[in-house]
């Protein structure tokens, strides 16, 4: 070729703007085309299988310009597995379809694909209701951790599946007593429910029962197909699309939205569809021609790359349109540049209503990467460059409210380190306020969260803080305490709240910090626990509400902060505020008061004029009000105390 990836003359003669790579199914003709610029040859295999047997017949693929490889075949392929031959410098490679949108077991052979075929039955009029009214909180799961417990009351065959999602009003042991799975979560008053990678991953073998495998998934194969692993059936390829689009139609119906985790900053393996048709164009390289391994995961993909940074935008829409997908949670955006990240929300921003698709990332990356154009990382301390509608987890509210991620026994302001205090006011802005040393532009782009799939439980971790050696079992009315203070002070502060699945029933994974491979015995939400927690559940039902009820808390708005007054407190004791509502026709409240109440003791506190409703005080939440209050309040120690004005 005579040049290399990042000059201008390969970007002048071989950048690629069409959005027909990939294979274009029609009943009488498919279009293939691929974009491998350094290949010498590429041929077309066509397969009757998506894993076995030998190809069916071979298609030499013709140049089309600008590295694009074409072939028309003029006949009805649907359920057709294919893949491309590739020969770069003399060396051919099998590979699938970067582009495909389906594939058979295990992802090593794409499938064309009539979509039209795997619609379940009410597709086109599947939408998320009052998306543009729903005051966010984001629930993070697993898949397959929802429904396989035995006691979820979810069939047999659909636990840790797809379908579970799709089983109504199940119940736990289906004894009538307690809600399981999605009628739990409809009860629970969250908003969004966070999948952990669903696009196909290499991990878990497909063609294996998943009953003994597990895997979060970040270990993407296929981007634009589900996992078959969740699959009834992973052999065919309709089957995946199919059921995906069951559950999100589910979750919909439930009145609730659907985040996808994606990961587009590695590969599984370097052995990857994109390597081999196009030898070292999507990697970023070390200068001795070694992997960049930013990612910890062997390998960073280039976002910075015109292809890749096309291929992620593409990659993004269509699970929007195709999927209905209503939330996008990038894995290690710090890995990826700014701009690309702001072309991904420009992109959606053009579908119908797509500015209302949620948009949020990691800040960070496991190590340095080498960016090709020395672009800006989307980093924490780049966020003022990030589109408003782009979010990112606060990892310091997370560490100031329960302690060091990294440090097991390190505690944050509630479990030891009261210091911290001084930090608090900053959480409640979403560190708006600027001192953090990065300037969000308003609370729209933070994640408030003080726990997620990595590291340990928020039950975990305050164990560990407390106990030399915890039994994590047990149920301890102290550490029960400080869970309902950190779930006080994330829902009472500003920024879009986010938890992982089961936090609100004390999930233990016995004390295991990365459990990314554990059996599922230790992953799965366990049904049995939740019932037994029902008091801390409900509990969170109640902080849930109260932030329905009171919109100031989820504002976009940076003029939001001047609600906010601060009373004159020692933090390391207490810190009090108060916060002006915005008046919206759904609020119960005009005014909220807030008493993070450090101390063991409990303390009295002068309340301001007016007419105050106790909402919380530290054991229980109840919107409607505990008791009135006049005067004065007396706070619980080490609890959150939450008072309502009533609209008058
Ligand atoms: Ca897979």
């Amino acid at each position: 070729m005579g040049y290399s990836f990042d000059s201008e003359d390969f970007a002048k003669e071989y950048h690629y703007d069409g959005l027909d790579l990939g294979a274009s199914y029609t009943k009488e003709q498919t279009t293939f085309k691929v974009w491998a610029p350094t290949a010498e040859q590429v041929t077309l295999c066509l397969y009757k299988d998506g894993s076995e047997g030998t190809c069916l017949s071979e298609h030499t693929m013709e140049q089309s310009g600008h590295g694009v490889w074409s072939a028309v075949l003029a006949k009805d392929l649907e359920g057709v597995y294919y893949t491309y031959r590739v020969t770069v410098d003399g060396k051919t490679e099998e590979t699938q379809d970067i582009y495909g949108k389906a594939c058979g077991v295990n992802g090593i052979r794409s499938m064309v694909v009539d979509l039209e075929k795997t619609n379940p039955d009410g597709w086109n009029e599947d939408y998320l209701a009052n998306r543009n009214k729903i005051v966010p909180a984001i629930y993070e799961l697993h898949i397959k951790d929802f429904s396989s417990d035995p006691h979820s009351g979810v069939t047999k065959e659909h636990r840790g599946k797809y379908l579970a999602f799709t089983e109504n009003e199940t119940t736990l042991d289906g004894e009538g007593k307690f809600s399981t799975c999605l009628s739990y979560l409809k009860e629970l008053g969250i908003s969004y429910i966070h999948l952990l990678p669903s696009f196909d991953f290499a991990s878990v073998d497909e063609s294996k029962p998943l009953n003994n495998q597990f895997n979060w998934g970040y270990d993407p194969l296929n981007y634009n197909v589900p996992e078959g692993g969740y699959a009834t059936d992973a052999a065919d390829g309709h089957v995946r699309i199919r059921e995906f689009k069951q559950m999100v139609q589910a979750i919909h119906q439930a009145g609730l939205g659907v985040v996808m985790d994606v990961v587009y900053n590695h590969t599984y393996s370097t052995d990857s569809a994109f390597q081999k048709t196009v030898p070292d164009y999507y990697y970023r390289l070390e200068e001795d021609g070694t992997f960049a391994n930013g990612s910890i995961c062997g390998n960073d993909t280039a976002s910075e790359r015109y292809m890749y940074r096309k291929f992620m935008i593409e990659s993004v829409c269509y699970w929007a349109k195709e999927y209905h997908i209503d939330g996008f949670r990038f894995d290690l955006m710090g890995l990826h540049d700014v701009e690309t990240m702001n072309e991904i929300r420009k992109a959606l921003n053009q579908l119908p209503s797509g500015d209302e698709i949620l948009m949020y990332g990691e800040p960070w990356r496991g190590a340095e990467s080498p960016m090709i154009h020395d672009t800006m990382p989307a980093l924490k301390a780049n966020v003022e460059y990030l589109n408003e509608g782009i979010a990112i987890f606060n990892d310091d509210t997370r560490d100031t409210i329960k302690g060091h991620v990294f440090y097991a026994k390190e505690p944050g302001y509630i479990n030891g380190k009261a210091e911290l205090g001084e930090q608090v006011p900053s959480c409640v802005l979403a560190w708006c306020d600027g001192k953090g040393g990065y300037k969000p532009k308003n609370p729209g782009q933070t994640i408030t969260y003080v726990s997620a799939h990595d590291n340990f439980t928020l039950w975990d971790k305050l164990n560990l803080t407390l106990y030399e050696e915890p039994d994590y079992y047990e149920r301890k009315e102290d550490i029960l305490q400080l869970n309902r203070m950190a779930a006080g002070m994330v829902m009472t502060s500003l920024g879009t709240p986010f938890f992982q699945a089961g936090e609100e029933f004390a999930r233990t994974k016995n004390g295991i910090e990365d459990s990314f491979k554990t059996e599922s015995a230790i992953n799965q939400l366990d049904w049995t626990r939740a019932y037994e927690f029902k008091d801390l559940v409900d509990y969170y039902k109640g902080l849930l509400t109260i932030r329905k009820h009171f919109l100031a808390l989820s504002s976009k708005d940076s003029e939001i902060l001047e609600h906010f007054t601060f009373y004159d407190t020692n933090p390391e004791e207490a810190v009090v505020f108060s916060v002006r509502g915005i008046q919206a026709e759904e609020d119960w409240w005009e005014e909220l008061m807030v008493i993070y109440q450090n101390t063991e003791e409990e303390k009295s506190y002068e309340l301001p004029v007016g007419s105050w409703q106790l909402l919380c005080d530290g054991t229980k939440c109840v919107p409607e009000g505990i008791k009135s209050c006049e005067k004065q309040v007396l706070a619980s120690g080490k609890a959150v105390t939450i008072l309502g004005k009533k609209v008058s």
